[in-house]
């Protein structure tokens, strides 16, 4: 018979509680249909929820009627994307995790004081695509597996990062990048939120002993595969990423002793449960919780919603 260690922090942090339950708010409040600007947060569970009780997820603008009320998501957007919104006549709730915003903020910040600024993270992430329009003629995005040089001119160069990277991989990367900019100029506080920062922290405290950890989570979320990549880097047997339990294969379980299980912050955790029922299935039922820190934090609801106001 075999353990889980199951590890803590996991699953939903104060950005994505906030943002689920503006979307619910929205419709509580004004009905359905509400648009929703890309998935509300990276997990195929919440969104298939979210729609069946009338929230419509659209990937641009153009596919949202004139008139209609749209939410954006906890990832954040451009300033082109409220702009648009704006000269369209859209009723606008602003759901960006205001984790992603202080990222926002700094880059204008930046810009303005005349830095050219390396933006850490994946291409292709919303997040990063949100950030990189507060300056696009002074960021150059990064991927922290293949920091290289930049083109600065006779400007300054600084960095900041997405919101949810490996912490190791950035910090790696940003030495990388000063090895060819020595003169690099530091942000005054990383960008990595502390659910990121605590869900490795955890997954680390428990790889060592497993030979296999599977993480919830849905494939596009770039905080759950993270947790992969450190569960791997800290020694686990080996690491798989999970949308449902249903997903999981028995075969992972063979010569295992020790299974952990995490879920990134975008994962109900029912969605947990569930995993822990099928591994109590298959001889996996003494389950212990390891924490590393408690979470408090929470953050209150878009001003949109905070009052009696109209969103517009
Ligand atoms: S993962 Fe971090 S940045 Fe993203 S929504 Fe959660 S708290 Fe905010």
């Amino acid at each position: 018979m075999g353990q889980v260690l199951l590890a803590a922090p996991r699953g939903y942090c104060a950005g994505v509680e906030r943002a689920i339950i503006t979307v619910e708010e929205a419709l509580r409040r004004f009905g359905s249909p509400v648009y929703v600007r890309k998935q509300i947060v990276h997990n195929t569970f919440v969104v298939d929820d979210l729609s069946r009780r009338g929230a419509i997820f659209v990937d641009e603008l153009d596919e949202v009627p004139d008139g209609a009320l749209v939410v954006f998501s906890a990832h954040g957007v451009s300033p082109a994307v409220k702009q648009e919104a704006a000269r369209r006549g859209l009723r606008t709730i602003d759901a960006t995790c205001p984790l992603v915003t202080k990222v926002h903020k700094e880059a204008v910040r930046m810009a303005e004081a005349g830095f050219e600024i390396v933006l850490i993270g994946h291409a292709e992430h919303e997040e990063v695509e949100g950030t990189l329009g507060e300056a696009p003629e002074r960021i150059h995005v990064m991927d922290p597996a293949s920091p290289g040089e930049v083109r600065t001119g006779s400007r300054r160069l600084s960095w900041l990062s997405q919101t949810t990277l490996a912490v190791d991989e950035t910090l790696q990367a940003v030495e990388k990048l000063r090895e060819r900019h020595p003169d690099l100029v530091d942000p005054p506080s990383d960008d990595i939120c502390y659910a990121s920062q605590n869900r490795q922290e955890a997954i680390t405290s428990i790889a060592p002993r497993c030979e296999l950890v599977i993480v919830v989570g849905s494939a596009n979320s770039s905080n759950s595969q993270r947790l992969v990549d450190v569960a791997l880097n800290a020694g686990a047997g080996a690491a798989y990423l999970v949308d449902r339990a249903a997903h999981a294969d028995e075969r992972w379980l063979d010569g295992v002793r020790t299974v952990g299980v995490s879920s990134g912050a975008s994962v109900p955790e029912g969605l947990v449960a569930e995993l822990l029922d099928w591994l109590a299935a298959r001889g996996f039922a003494d389950v212990q919780p390891v924490t590393v820190t408690e979470e408090t934090l929470t953050f209150s609801l878009p001003l949109e919603l905070r009052s009696n106001r109209k969103p517009g």
